[in-house]
């Protein structure tokens, strides 16, 4: 039977609220309802605690737990339509894959203005037509001179006008009313299912280049799968054009109404990348970055969510952008660290966007020169489909990495006197060159050389960092600065001395060793002041001479023509790091890093300083290249029953009580095995271990560690865990969070 009255109110209204905590709270709807009626989705003010906080209906029932008369209602709600629902979809997936608190996912997932409960614009636009039978002397309007005029403004424009466009001409919303109350007015709700700005011209604003073989070859197939999940790794040399084949991709999403999403890593997003998509089209593009106003972030969620932008372009958190249209969703550098979370909600944006894409079922493309492992198995799988590009889009192949031996040698400034005669070669060329060194500051650290004593942080596990810009000892972890001291604390000699090199002393000495050569510093403490870095690039690609002294900032995104040297001061540290991922990522730094040399009228040359020429995987990497070093690496991760053939979450605890905390970790363990043994999950759990640097800050970190073959019994056992820990009422005296898939330890 068809129930022909308007729908009932719901008695009971589930919401979630940003909480740690996970579970919804009941309150009772109150006040009028919203014009599309109580629905999930809606933002709602409540009373919670002492607090007041904008949550969001997530059921609405007639049902509760608890008695009808404890229940409170809400304070007011907020919308007239619910959020997006993709963008609903997407949170609801990431709470439950991240086992995170739906309330706090869907706060950190939305720009802070809807956080703070200001108005979000419908997604779809009012568009007023006049009707067929208007005449301009209607009788009707002989008073009423106003909507006469506006009558006659709407029969000018036969595809009609927006509300928008009627008030910016001082039209009313009454005379609107009045107008459609007699009939010759109507509107229709446009829900901008066409890009309306691109009609009529082209999509073009500039051409796009003539492909080569390879990435015609790549374009053809990703053509193939614009109307389904059509997930591909395409995986392209530094140089060979990647960007370019993602342009003509998105052209052809955009020429079908559609929209592309772009994920960029925190470092690639320079106006330089920013410049070529919107240099390229004439649709609206938005980038969602760190430098966005809240005002600016709330617009281009709108413009995202309204299908008025075609093109978005950001960083790790636009994965939640919600999006009109979707076409295409694209992750450039789809290995980089920065698309993965470290705090808080551990949300991986790459792996988000693979759900997305297939929840759309829209192609998705990740890009690299330098694949994580994770990925390259997926296609090893048959998972993504494969694409490869081994030509460089420009003249000069890829610089081979040549190890250069460091151990016995004298060194100015870190470097070793064939590499400092190769920099005076190519300066004298009249070619730049990029000295690569990841660490800032003037030296790791300040060493006694009496009695061996080393600066170390009162608050960390880890050495200050001596700076001579201004001149201090600084940790990098926990930011706490001191004075440099006049002279050893442990033993009162006034021998100190700093220990290895940092950007600041590589700048020193080279500005010494060439003194007749600018040296411009790129690292996080040069740049700091607004524009110093665009700067510092304008200068440099002026391309006189020039030395290049830098972080990865430097290192990653920049297209640096009249670089034809790069040299690595120090390829080490990730060799023989604990953490099972170092090698691989610092191969990816390493290749990133050379991929700068030789990208325009010169082929180029990069120089590896090593204490281990001999290590064969350093070697493979320098003589076959990543791919071959990735291939030997995954296998060893097979054996040991690592990811990506195993996965892995890690329960991270802290605080700073290190009794405490100890107890708590073992009993978190002792817990979880017990369950595991009784319940014959086939997951293991490794720990309490304390985490890499145990002590940050002042507090103390441990780790428990859970693996399985299956990603269901993981997920299976961390519920259990996280439940546990949520009753537990020690477990509120450390801080604890989960980490699914950590991409460090
Ligand atoms: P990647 O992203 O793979 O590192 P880019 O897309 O940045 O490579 O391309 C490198 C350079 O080659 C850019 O300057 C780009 O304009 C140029 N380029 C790319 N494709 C072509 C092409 N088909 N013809 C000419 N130049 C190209
Ligand atoms: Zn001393
Ligand atoms: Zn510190």
């Amino acid at each position: 039977m068809q129930n022909s009255s308007p729908p009932r109110a719901p008695r009971v209204l589930g919401i979630a609220i940003p909480s740690p905590l996970r579970r919804l709270f009941d309150y009772f709807p109150a006040g009028a309802p919203p014009s599309c009626g109580w629905v999930p989705g809606l933002r709602v003010r409540v009373s919670f605690g002492r607090r007041q906080v904008v949550g969001v209906i997530i059921e609405c029932r007639d049902h509760s737990e608890l008695e009808f008369s404890r229940l409170k209602p809400i304070d007011a709600c907020l919308d007239n339509a619910p959020l997006p629902a993709d963008w609903l979809w997407l949170c609801h997936f990431t709470a439950r894959y991240y086992q995170h608190a739906l309330g706090d996912t869907l706060a950190n997932a939305m720009p802070v203005l809807l956080r703070q409960g200001r108005p979000f614009e419908a997604r779809t636009r009012e568009r007023w037509h006049a009707t067929d039978t208007t005449t301009e002397h209607d009788e009707r309007l002989t008073r009423a001179p106003r909507q006469a005029a506006l009558l006659k403004m709407l029969g000018q424009h036969p595809r009609g006008l927006t509300s928008q466009a009627i008030f910016a001409q001082s039209f009313t919303r009454e005379q609107l009313r009045a107008l459609e109350a007699k009939r010759l007015v109507q509107c229709r709700e446009e829900t901008l299912t066409q890009n309306t700005m691109a009609e009529g011209k082209g999509l073009l604003a500039s051409p796009a280049l003539t492909l080569n073989a390879e990435q015609s070859a790549a374009l053809a197939v990703l053509h193939e799968g614009l109307e389904r999940f059509h997930p591909c790794l395409l995986q392209g040399v530094t140089g060979s054009g990647k960007t370019e084949v993602y342009l003509q991709l998105i052209e052809a999403v955009v020429a079908k109404g559609r929209q592309a999403l772009v994920l960029i890593p925190e470092i690639g997003l320079t106006p330089q990348t920013l410049g070529r998509f919107v240099q390229r089209f004439r649709v609206p593009v938005v980038a969602l970055h760190s430098g966005l106003t809240d005002h600016e972030r709330l617009d281009a969620w709108q413009a995202a969510s309204s299908g008025r932008a075609s093109i978005i372009i950001g960083t790790r958190s636009a994965i939640f952008t919600p999006l009109a249209r979707p076409g295409v969703i694209i992750v450039d550098e789809e290995h980089d660290g920065s698309f993965k979370q470290q705090d808080g909600l551990r949300y991986h944006a790459r792996d988000l966007a693979v759900m997305r894409a297939r929840h759309h079922q829209i192609p998705l493309v990740l890009g690299s020169a330098t694949p994580s492992l994770e990925s390259l198995l997926h296609a090893q799988r048959g998972h993504y489909r494969r694409l490869t590009m081994r030509q460089r889009a420009t003249r000069h192949p890829p610089a081979k990495l040549e190890l250069t031996d460091t151990k016995a040698r004298i060194r100015r400034g870190g470097l070793v006197p064939p590499v400092i005669d190769a920099i005076g070669a190519t300066l004298d060329a009249g070619h730049q060159v990029l000295v690569f060194i990841n660490r800032r500051g003037f030296a790791p650290t300040l060493a006694c050389h009496a009695c061996g004593w080393m600066a170390e942080c009162d608050h960390c596990d880890a050495r200050m960092t001596l700076h001579r810009h201004p001149p201090m000892l600084a940790c990098h972890h926990c930011d706490r600065r001191r004075a440099l001291p006049d002279a050893c604390p442990d033993c009162g000699s006034a021998d100190l001395r700093p220990l290895g090199s940092g950007t600041e002393r590589s700048e020193e000495t080279l500005g010494e060793l060439f003194p007749k050569v600018p040296v411009y510093r790129i690292d996080r403490d040069s740049t700091r002041a607004k524009d110093a870095m665009d700067r510092m690039l304008t200068e440099i690609r002026r391309g006189e001479p020039a030395l290049l002294v830098g972080t990865q900032m430097l290192a990653k995104g920049h297209h640096l023509p009249h670089v034809t040297l790069v040299v690595v001061v120090n390829a080490d540290a990730g060799l023989y790091a604990s953490d099972f991922r170092a090698l691989e990522h610092s191969a990816q730094l390493l290749e990133q890093v050379a991929g700068r040399a030789g990208r325009a009228a010169h082929p180029g040359r990069v120089l590896v300083q090593t204490m281990h020429p001999d290590d064969p995987n350093l070697r493979l990497l320098a003589e076959r290249g990543y791919e071959a070093l990735a291939t030997t690496l995954l296998e060893e991760r097979r054996i040991a029953a690592l990811p990506p053939w195993r996965y892995m979450a890690l329960l991270r605890l802290e605080s700073p009580n290190e009794a405490q905390l100890s107890t708590m970790a073992s009993q978190s363990a002792t817990i979880m095995r017990d369950h595991l043994q009784q319940s014959g999950l086939a997951v293991d759990c490794l720990g309490p271990v304390p985490a890499p640097m145990e002590r940050r800050q002042n507090r103390y970190h441990l780790q428990l560690m859970l693996s399985a073959q299956k990603r269901s019994l993981l997920h299976e056992a961390c519920a259990w865990l996280v439940a546990w820990l949520e009753r537990c009422p020690e477990a509120r005296r450390v801080r604890w969070s989960l980490d699914i898939d950590p991409q460090t330890l």
